[in-house]
């Protein structure tokens, strides 16, 4: 199964994903955690998605395409993968179904999970995510059992640099400007299902498992 999980950031995207690759046993490959671990350990690829990502602006087109690109060739995609974060411009889309296509392959579902922005910058401001695992909790919605310790890995627990209210609101116009254009370019494909993100996590999910089925 071939999935992608569209969305405005903070929707709950990542949040829905663990829970999807779980069921469906597929890997989650999330473009914005590749960024961060790059950046995490200063690679030459981090250094340059930092200045991007600090202000809340996408990274450039081809430095993503490249990557996942690439991510998708190991083995653990063989039975398909759950894409987070990606695509996340027309460009990148049409790129990507391109490549998809050289390979005899598409995009089975495009999940649209789709939030009012009033909840999704409380979303963002109150998201807290583990440094050494990537486990995403939110100071109110989803606290840690023992505050500022991850329940997963025992590791410790920060906020995102861009979850700043300041970058928090360009995210968003990024977002209208260069990434919901997908949603037509999606609709006019015939594989996208909307969802809506704004009850709680197991309900969410479940509308995601009757659009892919049990
Ligand atoms: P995205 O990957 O789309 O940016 P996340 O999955 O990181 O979004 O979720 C953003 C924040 O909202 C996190 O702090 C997460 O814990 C919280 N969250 C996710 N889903 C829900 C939900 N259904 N109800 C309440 N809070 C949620
Ligand atoms: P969100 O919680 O906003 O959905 P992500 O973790 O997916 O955040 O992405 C964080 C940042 O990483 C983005 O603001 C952007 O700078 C960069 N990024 C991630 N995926 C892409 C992509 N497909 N194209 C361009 N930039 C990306
Ligand atoms: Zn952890």
């Amino acid at each position: 199964m071939n999935l992608v999980l569209l969305g405005p950031p903070g929707a709950g995207k990542g949040t829905q994903a663990t829970k999807i690759a779980e069921k469906y046993n597929i890997p989650h490959i999330s473009t914005g955690d590749i960024f961060r671990k790059n950046v995490k350990e200063g690679t030459p690829l981090g250094k340059k998605a930092q200045e991007y990502m600090s202000k809340g602006e996408l990274v450039p087109d081809d430095l993503v395409i490249e990557l996942v690109e690439d991510r998708l060739t190991e083995d653990d995609c063989k039975g398909g993968f759950l894409l987070d974060g990606f695509p996340r411009t027309v460009y990148q889309a049409e790129k990507f179904d391109v490549y998809l296509k050289e390979k005899n392959s598409a995009i089975d579902k495009v999940l649209d999970i789709d939030v009012e922005k009033d909840i999704l910058i409380d979303r963002m401001i109150g998201r807290r995510v583990c440094k050494n695992c990537g486990a995403t909790y939110h100071v109110k919605n989803m606290p840690p059992k023992k505050e500022g310790i991850c329940d997963v890995c025992g590791g410790e627990i920060y906020q995102r640099a861009d979850d700043t209210l300041e970058t928090v609101s360009n995210r968003l116009q990024v977002y209208l400007e260069q990434t919901s254009p997908l949603i037509d370019y999606y609709e006019k494909a015939g594989n996208i299902a909307h969802i809506n993100g704004a009850g709680a996590l197991d309900k969410v999910f479940s509308e995601i498992v009757e659009v892919l089925g049990a």
